[in-house]
């Protein structure tokens, strides 16, 4: 509030974050600013009166809405009703989060309650509760993901690169949308080619306009569609012209053409359109749910989707996007659950967010996370895009977690999006929509994204989409193409998918084809039962996880230390004289060196050599004038005791311990180990000025002079996170040449080249 003078500063800095540029709403349950306790919400009930619904959650059946009529008409199970709504909400809430109350149990009562009671059971449940129950209930057992591919040039060459790059990453659903809706068409084709490169059976979608999208599907292009909306309202519905009916039939039109069905819909849509009623995100989202599975459709993507950032800024609005997932495979639905339109600019908010997914495994962990980077990403930025993503393929590796994906290393990726330009642009040629020219497909292989691609102008792009669409391209032509022009391994790729489409196989719940066999919540389901089992990555699975990249391992350290040691050999050498004895000088200051300094180990951990190093500290004690003498100790690696032993040996009763990662420290002959004079600990940032000061400090404590200890900076930043692998591998090889009872040796110091 109050700037200038009396205001703490640490607000000035706090308002700099990513942070304050999101919106945070008050709870205002009467205009429809509520997680899960709207203002009109209403208490659960049932009345059943000759096997038909009379009334449900208050209202009596003559006042029903569509969506009303629908649920009580097509979702509740007379037969289970009375039972499910009789019991405690906290008693049903415990069966969630119990591992000897079986998923199918809990499935069974769901298909007797009303939104209402759906809505006021997972009120119960804390977000770790909501978490773990989700883990139990989600209906496959294999955990997956599901990317978004697009560009803001709608550039089919990178379309069907990015395709491939998705393939390689894991993902077993992509999907794509236009920025200029004429290009579906050509969208289409181009992450169907992509989407055959170097595996067989990603499922693919264009979203598009209703209509449009179902006669994509029907030319083979797509085999799945979410974009089909529901909402928890009458008005909603009726706003976008449909009816739970309409909707319905459309699935139906889907489904019947073996095309993967799933309903979108997730908090505060309602709110976001206006038509909130003045009833919680919790309870609308029950509704749509109930509605989805009387639908007949085989999932959801749910957990916010547009509205996530608006559900976001509300109070308890990101538990309530976690308990309408839980309400989605309650339901046995299979869950596209959320995660993708960025709620916030905070990546911790961010992170936070994916992490009970995550580490609960989900039938798709986000329903569309960006593979493109933020900026090509045609449905709103996501959670993760390009930029991130590999900060979720090390969350999967620091919880042990499958998340669907895998690392690609980079010659692995440079050979898919090869393979899919010049499949793509064989299929244009060969159906001569366009021919891609070798500048045009070098520039989006190596694309990080559109900005940086020379390609087929906008122009080109919706005259190939239109041409598709007019003369009635199917998928089999795109079949035929690749197979005519040497892409066998593609066409059969894509040949597969269409053959699944006839078998239906996928149509059931949660399906995803992995190894060319449909897993779903039927021949894979999800048997959690408490630790040991349910899903567990196998050690296979786990080692692909974990091999991120650039990871260190001993071979690696010493490799790169024996690149500097040719060059440390032209500038010094360390040459023994034996056993290093006690110093008279009272001017002398003993400089005592680990075991495997310059003669494993040759540079610091700030990247200064090792001869640079001590050439400065040389230079202060003998510009203090003081003498500098070299030993090297072998009994230990540790800095106060290699301090110590060098303080005992010097005239001066003043020693200076070093490792060869550049810690050091000044010690006094007698002192206790780890009572030093003065410490060096933050090796990264220690500058060679430093140890120059160092030395010319160790000569003052020699003197008994006052002496200004030197303040190396803190730089505020994670170098532990930057250095302590590194750290434990280098001393590692310190501690190997160790050796009880070695005695000091005397080194005679030679320099070889002018320093610095
Ligand atoms: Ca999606």
């Amino acid at each position: 509030m109050t700037k200038g003078g009396n205001r703490w500063r640490r607000f000035d800095e706090w308002d700099a974050r990513p942070l304050r540029l999101d919106n945070f709403a008050v709870e205002d349950p009467a205009n429809g600013f509520s997680a899960m306790a709207g203002a009109a919400d209403p208490a659960p009930s049932l009345t059943l009166e000759a096997g038909k619904v009379a009334v449900m959650d208050g209202t009596t059946e003559a006042d029903f809405d569509l969506i009303d009529a629908f649920i009580a008409r097509y979702h509740l199970d007379p037969a289970v009703a009375e039972e499910a709504m009789a019991m405690p909400s906290e008693t049903v809430a415990r069966m969630l989060v119990d591992v000897n109350v079986p998923r199918t149990d809990l499935v069974r009562l769901a298909h007797g309650m009303t939104p209402a009671k759906l809505a006021h059971v997972v009120a119960q449940l804390s977000a770790i509760e909501l978490a773990f129950a989700f883990a139990k209930m989600r209906p496959r057992k294999t955990p997956g993901n599901q990317g978004h591919v697009t560009n803001a040039k709608d550039d089919p060459l990178q379309l069907a690169a990015d395709a491939a790059t998705a393939v390689a990453l894991g993902f077993d659903e992509i999907e794509t949308t236009m920025r200029v809706a004429r290009n579906a068409w050509s969208n289409a084709l181009a992450c169907a080619v992509g989407a055959a490169v170097g595996r067989a059976g990603t499922l693919f979608q264009c979203a598009s306009e209703e209509a449009e999208e179902l006669k994509i599907g029907m030319a083979g292009f797509t085999s799945y569609a979410e974009t089909v909306s529901v909402y928890g309202t009458e008005r909603a519905f009726i706003d976008g012209d449909d009816t739970p009916w309409s909707k319905a039939f459309l699935a139906a039109a889907y489904a019947s053409r073996g095309i993967k069905m799933r309903c979108t819909s997730g908090a505060a849509s309602e709110l976001l359109m206006g038509f909130h009623e003045a009833k919680s995100l919790l309870y609308l989202e029950a509704r749509c749910l109930c509605l989805q599975r009387a639908m007949g459709v085989q999932g959801t993507q749910n957990g916010g989707i547009d509205g996530a950032p608006l559900a976001a800024s509300i109070p308890g609005g990101v538990k309530s996007m976690m308990a309408e997932n839980l309400l989605a495979v309650w339901l046995d639905l299979e869950c596209a659950t959320g995660n993708d339109a960025r709620h916030s600019e905070s990546e911790i908010r961010v992170g936070a967010k994916i992490l009970p997914f995550l580490i609960a495994g989900s039938d798709l962990v986000c329903s569309g996370m960006g593979t493109i980077k933020a900026y090509d990403n045609s449905f709103n930025p996501s959670s993760f895009n390009g930029e991130e993503l590999e900060d979720y393929l090390v969350l999967q590796r620091d919880f042990a977690a499958d998340g669907g994906l895998r690392p690609v290393g980079e010659s692995e990726i440079i050979d898919v999006r090869s393979r899919a330009v010049e499949a793509l642009s064989a299929v244009l040629d060969e159906l001569g929509l366009a021919t891609p020219t070798a500048e045009m497909k070098e520039s989006v292989i190596v694309a990080s994204g559109s900005d940086e691609t020379r390609t087929l102008s906008a122009g080109e792009v919706g005259r190939l989409s239109e041409a598709i669409e007019k003369r009635g391209i199917t998928a089999l032509d795109v079949v035929e193409a690749l197979a005519k022009r040497g892409f066998a391994a593609e066409a059969t790729n894509l040949l597969d998918l269409l053959k699944h489409r006839v078998s239906g196989d996928y149509l059931q719940t949660a399906a995803v084809i992995r190894d060319g066999r449909i897993l779903s919540a039927v021949n894979d389901p999800n048997d959690y039962a408490g630790p040991g089992t349910g899903y567990r990555p196998t050690p296979e699975r786990l080692a692909e996880i974990d091999a991120i990249r650039d990871v260190l391992d001993r071979e690696t350290v010493l490799a790169e230390e024996g690149r500097y040691r040719k060059d440390e050999l032209h500038r010094i050498g360390y040459l023994p004289k034996g056993e290093a004895e006690r110093g008279t000088d009272p001017r002398e200051v003993v400089v005592g060196l680990s075991p495997a300094f310059g003669l494993k180990l040759f540079r610091t951990l700030a990247g200064h050599p090792l001869s640079a190093v001590l050439r400065a500290i040389a230079a202060g004690i003998e510009g203090a004038g003081g003498t500098a003498r070299f030993v090297r100790l072998r009994h230990t690696a540790d800095t106060s005791f290699l301090g110590l032993s060098a303080a005992n040996l010097a005239g001066s009763g003043i020693g200076i311990g070093l490792q060869a990662k550049g810690t050091a420290v000044i010690h006094g002959k007698g002192r206790m180990p780890h009572h030093n004079l003065e410490l060096f600990s933050n090796a990264p940032v220690t500058s060679l000025d430093h140890y120059r000061t160092l030395g010319r400090n160790a000569v003052g404590y020699a003197r008994s002079e006052p002496v200004e200890p030197v303040l190396v900076p803190n730089p505020g930043l994670a170098l532990g996170a930057r250095f302590h692998a590194r750290v434990a591998l280098i001393f590692a090889i310190e501690t190997e040449l160790t050796d009880a009872e070695a005695r000091p040796e005397a080194l005679d110091v030679q320099w070889r080249e002018a320093g610095p």
